[in-house]
């Protein structure tokens, strides 16, 4: 069952909610799945049966065609959140860690040509592990964060939020006018460049900044 830790490995008293998701929020990721800019945010859902922890092992779907890394920022909403402006979101943020919006690839592409919703693709069981999180009075700037996923040593995404096109508040500001967030929400905030398959056996390793440095690997 997952729980939320602090990065510390200590429960945080706080309930499993939903993932809320930003799609296409660096624009080198936009450029390798060849997708456009596109002015309006492209939000969706991953429900809470989605979550698992990170480390020390998480399982991923066979046979249903490759499953993509995505390593992104994830927030954890202590308070709720509707039609909130970026002060009320700097207010109801808990902290922040990394998580990984596991995508079944080729679900998706048949998806988005069937012009059908992507829950097959991103919202199955154990579709996002996420690590545990640091209190947000530790990170001075959010908005400045480097972060890293290395798969069997090799660098496979290397980001830092500043390059977010939407940064972390006007994001969940956003997000608050479609839907409330509550406490225990958990918010991904986009995925840069370097997605790609992972194999049973991959061992991982992921870093925050000078935060944490994790490792984990596919069971
Ligand atoms: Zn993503």
């Amino acid at each position: 069952m997952y729980q939320h830790q602090d990065y510390q490995g200590q429960p945080l008293p706080l309930p499993v909610g939903k993932v809320v998701c930003i799609g296409q929020n660096y624009q080198d990721h936009i450029a390798e799945m060849q997708s456009k800019t596109a002015e309006e945010a492209l939000f969706f859902i991953k429900p809470a049966t989605a979550l698992v922890p990170l480390s020390p092992a998480f399982s991923i779907p066979l046979a249903r065609g490759a499953v993509h890394n995505e390593v992104e920022i994830a927030v954890l909403i202590a308070t709720p959140l509707s039609h909130a402006d970026v002060s009320q979101v700097a207010e109801a943020i808990w902290g922040y860690s990394l998580a990984l919006d596991l995508t079944l690839r080729e679900v998706q592409a048949r998806l988005k040509q069937q012009g059908r919703p992507w829950e097959l693709a991103k919202g199955f069981d154990g579709a996002c592990p996420v690590a545990g999180f640091v209190p947000k009075a530790l990170v001075q700037h959010p908005q400045q964060l480097d972060f890293s996923l290395y798969v069997n040593g090799e660098a496979r995404q290397v980001g830092n939020s500043a390059n977010m096109i939407r940064g972390i508040c006007q994001l969940i500001s956003e997000m608050s006018q479609f839907f409330t967030l509550q406490a225990g929400d958990i918010v991904l905030t986009g995925t840069p460049a370097g997605v790609g398959p992972l194999q049973v056996g991959d061992k991982l390793q992921l870093q925050l900044s000078d935060f944490f440095s994790i490792s984990s690997r596919i069971a």
